[in-house]
């Protein structure tokens, strides 16, 4: 379903992915863990083209690109294939909760307003926001902003949802309700990848593990080989830290 191969990134001088091979299956919950600065970040980016791989090729579906010769068309194409709910929420501050999930579904996929409007409004029922359909961002807690950051990205319909700590900026009472929405749309088989530092959550919801280090995947598996029995010290040490 998506195959990267041989992804490189630099910044400058700086080596940030040094080749990155990943598979992901349709229905996977891919969780990607590693110490900070490890690359997991500009992983996810350049998958949405976010950032543009140096090298390398990415297939999302029944399409693929090669990163050195993409072109425009190519990369909005492939851009389309994936949503990503991001760290900082990204809602729009002007618009309300069924505003923002509107938005790609009138503006990306052209639907009819009110056929938008009633699929946004199944959506943000979905993640437990009926009743602020009309609220701005700003009257919502980090939680619901995330909540319609995941309803914006559902909204997509995408062959993968692409989720960069989508709880690291908040409040650690609000984790639970964001971490149960995902559970959730997990159950239903969406393809995601996740990167996070709840480590529980990984455990517990991902069906495949992957750890990176500087830049490198050091070792990937299901989630209780790899929490439980790591074989790279790398893994182990970073294992170790967090517990
Ligand atoms: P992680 O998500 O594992 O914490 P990141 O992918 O965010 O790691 O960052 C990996 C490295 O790349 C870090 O050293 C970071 O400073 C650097 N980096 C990330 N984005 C940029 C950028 N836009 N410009 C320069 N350096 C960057």
């Amino acid at each position: 379903m998506i195959t990267v191969s041989n992804i490189k990134k630099s910044f400058g001088r700086h080596q940030v992915l040094k080749g990155i091979d990943l598979t992901v299956r349709k229905g996977d919950v891919v969780a990607i863990l590693g110490p900070s600065g490890s690359g997991k970040t500009t992983l996810l980016r350049c998958l949405n083209y976010l950032e543009k791989p140096d090298e390398g090729s990415i297939a999302i579906g029944d399409f693929a690109v090669d990163c050195k010769r993409a072109g425009k068309k190519d990369i909005h194409r492939l851009r389309q294939k994936s949503a990503m709910v991001f760290q900082q929420y990204n809602l729009f501050k002007h618009k309300t909760a069924l505003e923002n999930v509107m938005e790609g579904l009138v503006v990306v996929k052209k639907l009819p307003k009110e056929e938008a409007k009633a699929r946004s409004v199944e959506l943000l029922q979905k993640v437990g926001l009926a009743n602020k359909l009309d609220a701005y961002p700003s009257q919502l807690s980090g939680g619901q902003q995330q909540r319609v950051g995941i309803a914006r990205a559902l909204a997509l319909n995408p062959e993968v949802i692409l989720f960069d700590e989508p709880t690291s900026a908040l409040d650690p009472e609000l984790v639970g309700e964001v971490l149960a929405v995902i559970r959730k749309i997990a159950k239903e088989g969406i393809t995601m990848i996740i990167v996070t530092h709840e480590m529980s959550f990984a455990q517990d919801v991902a069906s495949h593990v992957v750890f990176m280090d500087e830049g490198v995947i050091v070792e990937e598996g299901k989630p209780n080989e790899l929490f439980r029995d790591p074989k790279e010290e790398r893994t182990k040490q970073f294992l170790k830290r967090i517990r």
